[in-house]
């Protein structure tokens, strides 16, 4: 059984993988800026928690020790946060489009740099990455989106090369699942389209069961990209 750090923990897609994977019998230590939630859902699940902003690399750095000093040892860490606050380009929301690189680019950037040389000293160790359908396709409101989503699918497959032997490294690409995502959308058109496109939402647990497949793989076998999407959509 695996240490799993799960950042974004505290709802969605997050939430559903720890939950999912501690049932598996993994030991969990996880990740958000809403400690009351991370709090709640350790006490249900077990394991341990702590605030984590992503988009500081410092706070990441203390959010792997933590853990290692918890367990010993950081086998998978899943970097899930994520924000979506869409909008077309010339709505010009520059701010959410600096965010949006930030959480989702900058963010998977902290989390591999933070539990990377923890991975190469143990001799291996698994990032499961979670990308989006917008890792593969751009649609209006969701450029910058899309652009750092693409990002992680990029980085995720440069670190398998370079890493082939050392670590795996899984890009897991949800389409629409029910979270709290949408609710960050400022922009009123693209709040208005998501709320239709929404209501074919997957729940949160199938794609936990995509990141619990590739955990529990076995160590000869990389599991490098998921794609999983409502089959109402084409
Ligand atoms: P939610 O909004 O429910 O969850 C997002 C999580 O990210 C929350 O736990 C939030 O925690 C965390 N988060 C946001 N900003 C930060 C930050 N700066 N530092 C640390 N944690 C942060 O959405 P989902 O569960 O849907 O999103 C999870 C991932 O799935 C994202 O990467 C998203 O892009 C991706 N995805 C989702 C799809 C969907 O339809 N739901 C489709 C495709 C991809 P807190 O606010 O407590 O910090």
């Amino acid at each position: 059984m695996k240490v799993v750090l799960v950042t974004g923990a505290s709802s969605g897609i997050g939430e559903a993988t720890a939950r999912r994977l501690a049932a598996d019998g993994h030991s969990l230590f996880l990740g958000a800026r809403r400690v009351d939630r991370l709090a709640k859902l350790a006490e249900e699940i077990g394991g341990g928690y702590r605030r984590v902003d992503v988009t500081d690399a410092g706070e990441v750095r203390a959010f792997v020790d933590a853990a290692r000093e918890a367990y010993g040892r950081v086998d998978v860490v899943v970097n899930n946060a994520g924000v979506m606050p869409l909008s077309p380009l010339e709505a010009l929301r520059v701010e959410e489009w600096d965010r949006m690189i930030d959480v989702n680019v900058r963010g998977v950037l902290h989390g591999i740099a933070a539990a990377l040389p923890v991975m190469r000293e143990q001799g291996g160790g698994h990032f499961v990455n979670i990308a989006s359908v917008g890792a593969y396709e751009v649609s209006p409101t969701a450029a910058v989106y899309c652009a750092t989503k693409f990002a992680v699918r990029a980085i995720s497959e440069g670190l398998r090369q370079e890493a082939a032997g050392g670590v795996r490294v899984t890009l897991v690409s949800p389409g629409v699942t029910e979270s709290e995502l949408a609710d960050g959308i400022s922009d009123p058109v693209a709040r208005e389209a998501m709320r239709t496109y929404r209501a074919l939402a997957l729940p949160a647990d199938a794609i936990a069961a995509a990141v619990a497949y590739a955990v529990g793989q076995p160590e000869g076998v990389d599991v490098n990209e998921l794609v999983v999407r409502p089959r109402a959509l084409a």
